[in-house]
């Protein structure tokens, strides 16, 4: 399968002064490819500047074969390619339909009224709060609310920072199982994680980084066996997959 996203020797970070080095990465069309690292290693530096939000130091960006180096965030949204940061940042004070509105800013009205619907066919429980200020959700609401957000803007590569950040176990699973359907209609997505052993259930495969750098890849296929999976992690992370028992 061809590379739908590609970074060569990728560098960026904050002031001028890289927190990633050299990243080289490959994203395959309709694949779902999963950054493992420890606090710090430099996921979400990377995903920023992936993103648009920081721009890279030195190295290139290709997506869908054209060059996308330097591009800045609203342009790549129009490019398709959408980003849900870690933390879950939600317009509190709007409602959930406004909030999920808000990533469709790129779109015509037209769009956004059959994007919605697909997104609440995906989050049902949406539905029912979709006048409700954003703040009344739960956090697992929450989680769904801004990726159905990034959603809206019909994105073709979705870029997604820890959603199980802070849920509790049923939650998380919830959100899993909704990665697994965005995977199977055939979205491409990037996920950052640290909770290994649910991601190795719906990845294809992992990049493992370590310090700012990528320091391994591994198909997913070969680490669900939990030995391997523990064996894969302490090599190329120094430690076991804490997380195993919420599967
Ligand atoms: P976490 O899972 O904790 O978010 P991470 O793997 O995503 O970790 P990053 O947040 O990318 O790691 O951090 C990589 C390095 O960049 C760290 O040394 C961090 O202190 C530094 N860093 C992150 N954000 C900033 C910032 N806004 N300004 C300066 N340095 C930063």
């Amino acid at each position: 399968m061809p590379d739908f996203l590609r970074a060569q020797a990728l560098s960026g970070g904050y002031d001028g002064k890289p927190a990633i080095h050299h990243v080289t990465l490959d994203v395959e069309k309709g694949s779902l490819t999963a950054l493992l690292g420890a606090n710090g290693a430099g996921k979400s530096t990377l995903m920023k500047v992936i993103a648009g939000l920081l721009p890279p130091l030195s190295g290139r960006l290709l997506f869908d074969e054209r060059e996308i180096t330097g591009w800045e965030a609203p342009r790549l949204v129009r490019e398709g390619i959408a980003y849900v940061p870690e933390g879950r940042a939600i317009a509190r004070s709007l409602t959930v339909k406004e909030n999920l509105l808000l990533g469709g800013v790129t779109r015509s009205g037209g769009e956004n009224k059959a994007q919605l619907d697909k997104v609440l066919a995906l989050f049902p429980e949406l539905s029912e709060r979709l006048a409700s200020p954003s703040w009344q959700l739960s956090g697992g609401q929450q989680q769904m609310m801004v990726i159905g957000r990034a959603l809206m803007s019909r994105p073709r590569l979705l870029l997604l920072d820890e959603p199980s950040l802070g849920l509790a176990p049923l939650l998380v699973k919830r959100v899993f199982d909704r990665l697994e359907e965005l995977r199977r209609s055939g979205l491409t997505i990037l996920l950052v994680e640290q909770n290994y052993w649910m991601t190795m259930k719906v990845a294809d495969r992992a990049y493992f980084m370590r310090n700012g750098r990528i320091v391994g890849r591994q198909e997913a296929a070969d680490m669900r066996a939990a030995d391997s999976l523990d064996h894969i992690l302490s090599v190329y992370l120094g430690k076991s997959s804490e997380a195993k028992e919420l599967s």
